[in-house]
Formats: structure tokens, sequence, C-alpha cells
């Protein structure tokens, strides 16, 4: 969309799904192929454990059906960069990524909207009993084992913004 690797501070990563997306367009494979070969941005594939974890998070929340193979990839990469000790940000502006990079504590960045002023905090409840569960923390109700819900309790200033060069 735009994104100039080039001109951002940070280590950049995609995955193979995105790059092979960007082929037929000149400017922005242009800008893979040079920030490829100047070692600017890295290309890699994310790992089953993380896809599946993804995969799992985003059925939870509801929105599996609107991510494609490519925003799956690019979380999975996400995670697996977290989990060797890197703190990623998720470039895209796609609000079921969004969402899922929420669910999984991953930091993101919206890229044609000037990134994400607000963002939505989820609160949970048993549509059974009624019950709250704030932290999120939970898929099913303790008491009465139905699946939880979610609503946006407040918009706030999104924490995981970060200003970098759009
Ligand atoms: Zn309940």
């Amino acid at each position: 969309m735009g994104l100039d690797p080039l001109g951002l501070e940070f280590e950049i990563y995609s995955v193979p799904e995105v790059t092979e997306e960007l082929k037929d367009q000149a400017g922005p494979s242009y800008r893979v192929a040079i920030s490829t070969s100047s070692g600017k941005l890295k290309i890699q594939s994310p790992t089953a454990q993380s896809l599946k974890q993804v995969r799992d998070k985003a059925k939870v929340l509801g929105d599996r059906v609107v991510l494609s193979d490519a925003d799956t990839s690019v979380l999975a990469l996400a995670l697996d960069l977290a989990r060797e000790g890197r703190k990623p940000i998720v470039v895209s502006d796609d609000y079921a990524v969004q969402n899922v990079a929420e669910g999984i504590d991953i930091a993101y960045q919206a890229l044609a909207t000037l990134g994400i002023r607000q963002k939505f905090e989820w609160t949970y409840y048993c549509p059974a009993c009624f019950r709250r569960y704030p932290g999120g923390e939970q898929e099913v109700c303790q008491v009465c084992g139905t699946k939880l819900k979610r609503k946006p309790l407040r918009k706030q200033a999104a924490r995981n913004r970060y200003s970098g060069k759009n």
C-alpha cells in the first residue's frame, strides 16, 4: 500500500504470500526487490505452531472467515518474532487483522489511516448467564460453560500504536 521499507528505521519482515500478491504491481514489487537485496526486508515463513495459534484465535474471535492466508501468515510470523524476544508491529489496515493482533497481544499499525488513534476494548460476557469476563482470558463461562461473546467496552487511545513514517 505504499509502505517503503527503506524509509523505516526498523527491521522489516514479510511473508512469501505477501510478496506473491505484490508481484504484478510495479511500484511495490520494485520496493520489495530493493529492500530485500539490501537486507532491509526479510521474507520469512511462519512456523506451523504459530499458524495454528493464529487460526485458533481467529476462530475464537470470529474473524477467521475474513483472514486471508497472507494475513494469517503475517500474524503468525509476528508471533514467531515475539517468541524470539522481539517486539513486532503488524502493519495492516484490515480490521480483522488488527483484531486478531489484539487477541494474540501483538502491536499493530494501520498504514492508510496513518495509524489507529482509537481501538476497541472488548469486554467478554456469557450470553447465557450474563456474567462478565472483562480480562478476556477465558473462552468459556466458568459457571455454565457457554462460549463467551464479546462487545466493545469503550474506545481508548490505541496503546499499541507507534509513530513511524507512513
Ligand atoms: Zn454463563
